[in-house]
């Protein structure tokens, strides 16, 4: 058996041709041109990349880009006080301050300050809260990702049995209150669950996110499992090469389960078409306007 592969790239390219649309309909019926403003705050060169992958693809879609920059050594003042001003700027939809953040900036404290309703991460507490009581919000892009790839091949996660390995804030968490609210039946596993691969054997959906390369091993996935891998992980091969691998041992995982994302161009390119898709919702609802069908 070999499993189908979810292209991730295609997935997300066809998402972001559907906000381009939207943007052109907003734009021409309702004068509303939805604007993010991204804020980079230092020189992290991994940061730099995701800063400049995710302004190109705003750009494409028509929304209006608001690209700031600080210095590595800015204060916790100095981008607090530019959040305030992106928070009451009305062409502003959303924001995204890039992480992590230079040592002296508190993170938590600069996505709390960040206006709820522009919060297009949804890292904000009150996102978060509204994610947990299953009432409407701003969703993580990542995890928001891994569902609608999921769902290209199991329409309906209704009691399928899932298992999410990571409980971080950003990935792990989210991502098991979004399976919640599809009817799945949900297990968060971590570093001190017991006998992993036994449990992940039996689940339907099985989402690694726990950043250890090619840890999921053939035996861990119940033949036929829909596996989506969060992984980024840059390695160095027998060669001396560096490549990037996810948190699945891919070509063994293949063979045993139903359909599985790449490392890259699965989950990846989903994070950043959710991302312009949350934009486009916060400006609708700046609005008053109905959420975008996209
Ligand atoms: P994180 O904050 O480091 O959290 C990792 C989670 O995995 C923790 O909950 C940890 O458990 C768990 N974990 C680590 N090692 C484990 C093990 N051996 N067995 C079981 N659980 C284990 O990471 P993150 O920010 O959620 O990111 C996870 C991965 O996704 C990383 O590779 C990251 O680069 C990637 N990522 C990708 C995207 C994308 O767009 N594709 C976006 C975000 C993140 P404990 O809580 O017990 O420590």
């Amino acid at each position: 058996m070999s499993a189908a592969i979810i292209d991730g790239k295609a997935i997300a390219a066809d998402l972001r041709a559907r906000v381009t649309a939207e943007v052109a309909r907003l734009s021409a019926a309702h004068a509303l041109t939805p604007g993010i403003a991204v804020v980079l705050v230092g020189n992290d060169p991994a940061s730099e990349i995701y800063v400049r992958t995710k302004t190109r693809q705003v750009v494409e879609t028509g929304m209006r880009l608001f690209d700031h920059r600080l210095p590595a050594s800015a204060g916790e003042d100095e981008l607090l006080a530019l959040v305030a001003r992106l928070n009451a700027d009305p062409a502003v939809h959303g924001i995204l301050v890039q992480l992590p953040l230079p040592p002296q900036i508190d993170a938590q404290k600069v996505i709390a300050a960040l206006d709820p309703s522009k919060d297009v991460d949804g890292f904000h507490p009150l996102n978060a809260g509204r994610l947990a009581r299953g009432l409407p919000g701003l969703v993580p892009c990542t995890p928001l990702g891994c569902i609608i790839l999921a769902k290209t091949v199991r329409p309906s996660l209704v009691g399928l049995d899932a298992v999410v390995i990571g409980r971080s804030n950003i990935v792990g968490k989210p991502l098991a209150q979004l399976l919640i609210a599809e009817s799945a039946t949900v297990t968060i596993a971590h570093t001190k669950t017991r006998d992993l691969p036994t449990l992940c054997r039996s689940k339907d959906l099985l989402f690694a996110a726990m950043g250890r390369p090619e840890m999921v091993k053939r035996d861990w996935i119940k033949p036929g499992a829909t596996v989506i891998d969060v992984g980024i992980n840059r390695v160095t091969t027998a060669d001396g090469k560096s490549r990037v691998v996810g948190d699945v041992a891919f070509e063994e995982a293949r063979t045993v389960a139903g359909a599985i994302t790449p490392v890259p161009g699965g989950v990846g390119p989903m994070t950043i078409a959710c991302l312009l898709v949350n934009t486009l919702r916060a400006a609708c609802a700046a609005r008053g306007l109905a959420a975008p069908s996209v």
